[in-house]
């Protein structure tokens, strides 16, 4: 058997504990998965200058899947964040968020089964910003025709791929007429080439209110990137936080998954937060490399646990730490037929 070639990058923060946690998994899955561990974030920079280190990228580039813990993103000055730079230096222009009930997890509701799709290259995460004398400041928001057609297309293959009925585009073309005017422009041109598939738009401010009154009517959500992120965060909290979030960073050349939350740094060395997220993402990686298989088994051992509820992380209510979770989930994998 061919083994699979990943960039694993574990992060700082609690990204090192959640990273380690999701290799033993995936490897205990069976799954022909070789790890090549490359570091990024602010520990890197008094050697090489940078958060954000060419070997990173080159590691990438090579093998074309990595499996990303999270990585701190300093308030203010200095460096870019090294997540947006990794999105935009390797063109991951889709950003794949999915929101599903999992058994076992007390929410508020049930049968949620969502996938958020976020652009992941332009808007105000362009990152084109300047003061304006001392008192005031400008970001400009980007967005063209050509990066909106693309995310809107992969909302569409992705919920054929997937046997979903319906993707919404959410936006807020009645204020910004001319940016998210075009992007709604493009969503309602794109649409008219899936008959298959159901279409319809959204005001963003709509949509958060309809998310939490009632999550079950929607399918995929496709988004310019700063509603992307927020409301990709509220889906995770429809279904259980952000400890259950995995997400995947999707383009031509590369695909880097990664969970949707933060280096939560008060957490960081204290085995205690949820490895859940970090291991669904490796569940999407293992599906996006064909092995559907050494996914499957994860996913059972998964719900089995979750069910159980004995190895249960504070998040989910329990007291387990990091660790013991993921030892539960391979546990029950080598208990699996
Ligand atoms: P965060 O997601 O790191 O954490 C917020 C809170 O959510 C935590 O304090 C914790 O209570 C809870 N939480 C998050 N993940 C959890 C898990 N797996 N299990 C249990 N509880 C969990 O958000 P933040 O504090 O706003 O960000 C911290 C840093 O992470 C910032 O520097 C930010 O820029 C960065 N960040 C990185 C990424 C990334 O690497 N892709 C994403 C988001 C934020």
């Amino acid at each position: 058997m061919v083994a699979h070639k990943v960039t694993l990058i574990p992060g700082d923060g609690v990204g090192p504990e959640i990273a380690l946690a999701a290799r033993r998994v995936i490897d205990a899955s069976g799954a022909p998965v070789e790890w090549e561990v490359v570091e990024a974030g602010e520990a890197l920079i008094p050697a090489y200058g940078t958060p954000l280190p060419e070997p990173v990228l080159e590691s990438i580039r090579r093998n074309r899947v990595a499996l990303k813990g999270p990585i701190t993103t300093p308030v203010g000055g200095g460096f870019r964040s090294v997540n947006v730079t990794l999105r935009q230096e390797l063109n991951l222009f889709a950003n794949v968020r999915p929101a599903r009930t999992l058994p076992g997890v007390a929410t508020r509701y049930q049968n949620v089964d969502l996938v958020v799709v976020r652009e992941n290259t332009e808007d105000l995460y362009a990152g084109i910003e300047h003061r304006v004398g001392r008192d005031a400041a400008e970001s400009i928001k980007i967005i063209t025709r050509e990066a909106s057609e693309r995310i809107v297309r992969f909302a569409f293959d992705l919920a054929r791929k997937q046997n979903r009925r319906k993707v919404t585009a959410v936006h807020k073309a009645n204020i910004m007429k001319l940016s998210d005017g075009l992007f709604l422009e493009c969503a309602r041109k794109v649409a008219e080439e899936y008959p298959d598939i159901a279409f319809e738009d959204m005001i963003v401010d709509a949509m958060c209110m309809k998310l939490v009154q009632s999550p079950e009517n929607y399918d995929v959500l496709v988004l310019p990137n700063l509603y992307g992120d927020i409301v990709s965060d509220l889906c995770a909290g429809l279904v259980g936080g952000l400890g259950v979030a995995p997400g995947a960073n999707i383009g031509l050349e590369a695909a880097v998954f990664e969970p949707v939350h933060g280096s939560a740094p008060k957490h960081a060395g204290k085995n205690r937060i949820n490895p859940l997220a970090m291991i669904l993402s490796g569940i999407m990686m293992l599906q996006h490399l064909g092995e559907e298989g050494a996914a499957g088994r994860i996913q059972e051992a998964v719900v089995t646990v979750l069910q159980e509820g004995k190895a249960l992380t504070y998040d989910l209510g329990g007291s387990a730490g990091t660790s013991d979770m993921a030892d539960a989930i391979i546990e029950k994998m080598n208990s699996l037929p």
